[in-house]
């Protein structure tokens, strides 16, 4: 059997949508992105949705918002997908990485002494689709109010540092009943063609700002400067005697076109309706198979505050070395099972390692890293195909340990 790790979700309603945007004379940013916005917004509850190209241009976008920059920090896991940190690099800033808990999450006691007079924001990742733990996040921001040194509009208003939730795994993830979107400040979502939700290429920011921020007025000025820092989208300027435009701020290229933003428009709604509560059950599936092998770590799941969106399944082997979980993988792969690493921690990684980050300073992230291994996660997958994914990952691993 061969079981890739994670091919999209392509059906009939998506090629449908998608050949709409093509036949409808208007390709790029327009009327699918709007309804893709509205969609994000209306299932999140999140006030605000701006759809832009990736998640990494989201994440970047909303830190110049804030006016982050040259000499400011930002605080990040070492236990993330790159970019998370280059993000923070791209618009000037350095990363701050700090360790990470068992639940693979950043851990609170490294954010509260990571915190400096230069630190403007924190970007806790929902590894696998895991909610971090926001209340308490939250609660050290404010603590820590008296070393927020605000040097803009923005970051007078906020008056704290900024939480944005690198949100790329987790969109259907609750945290205290709230869909991610309308729990952190800003949250940014990831449409790349592995997440839950794909437009081949994409991202979200959802907009939660609290009072006095009126989140409308973000929107327009983030939509705005998304495109090129221009007054009038190309769908409204092609209009009839629309021509006139105005460049107001020094903008990024970073927005969504309509054909991929169709792909999100078909995908979104059967997501929460149906796909979302497929991964659930494959995820119990797997919970349930492996809670029996003494050599398994089963990753979080829910509990009394928060509820998965089963981006990844992240199954570790207790107490095993990293030389014999590669080896496990090896053995799975010649079984024709696409499994993978999520992730290796940044410092492991030549160019941060380069920027003298060293994984010793990380031993929780270096530990959850080197016993992982992600399983397929998808709705296509069948009860045959689980089954022989279980069994013949058992059989790995207990051949190797
Ligand atoms: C995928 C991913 C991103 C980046 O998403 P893009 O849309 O590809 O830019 C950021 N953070 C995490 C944790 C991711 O897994």
């Amino acid at each position: 059997m061969k079981i890739p790790f994670s091919p999209p979700f392509i059906n009939n309603t998506v090629i449908q949508e998608v050949t709409d945007a093509l036949e409808s004379g208007w390709i790029t940013t327009g009327p699918k992105v709007k309804r893709l916005e509205s969609l994000v917004s209306e299932h999140t509850k999140a006030p605000n949705t701006l759809c832009v190209n990736s998640a990494t241009s989201g994440l970047m976008l909303a830190l110049k918002w804030f006016g982050v920059g040259s000499g400011d920090e930002v605080i990040i896991p070492a236990y993330t997908y790159s970019a998370t940190a280059l993000a923070v690099m791209h618009i000037g800033a350095t990363p701050i990485m700090v360790d990470v808990e068992s639940d693979f999450n950043i851990a609170l006691p490294a954010i509260e002494k990571a915190i400096t007079k230069n630190t403007k924001a924190i970007i806790p990742v929902d590894i696998a689709g895991w909610p971090c733990d926001y209340d308490e996040i939250l609660e050290i921001a404010n603590n820590k109010k008296a070393l927020f040194n605000a040097q803009n509009d923005n970051q007078r208003k906020l008056g704290r540092l900024l939480i944005i939730s690198d949100s790329a795994h987790s969109i259907g993830a609750t945290y205290n009943n709230q869909f991610l979107g309308s729990v952190t400040d800003i949250a940014v979502f990831s449409f790349h063609a592995v997440k839950n939700v794909t437009t081949a290429e994409g991202g979200a920011i959802c907009l939660n700002l609290p009072s006095p921020f009126n989140n409308d007025n973000e929107y327009n000025y983030l939509r705005c400067f998304s495109l090129n820092g221009q007054t009038k989208d190309a769908f409204t300027k092609s209009k009839a005697g629309g021509w006139r435009y105005d460049i107001i701020y020094p903008g990024l290229k970073i927005n969504m076109p309509d054909v991929l933003a169709a792909i999100g428009v078909a995908q979104l709604p059967d997501y929460f309706s149906s796909v979302l509560s497929k991964r659930r059950t494959i995820y119990e599936f797997y919970q349930s198979f492996f809670k029996d092998k003494p050599w398994a770590v089963l990753p979080p799941y829910k509990d009394n505050k928060k509820l998965s969106s089963c981006h990844l399944y992240a199954l570790r082997v207790h107490d095993i070395s990293e030389e014999k979980r590669d080896k496990i993988i090896d053995a799975i792969s010649k079984e024709g099972v696409a499994v993978n690493v999520h992730f290796q921690p940044l410092p492991l990684l030549t160019l941060f390692k380069e920027m003298g980050y060293n994984i010793n300073n990380y031993p929780v992230a270096y530990n959850n890293y080197k016993a992982e291994i992600s399983l397929p996660i998808y709705p296509q997958l069948n009860d045959n195909e689980l089954h022989y994914i279980v069994n013949t990952i058992a059989k790995a691993v207990e051949e190797n340990l």
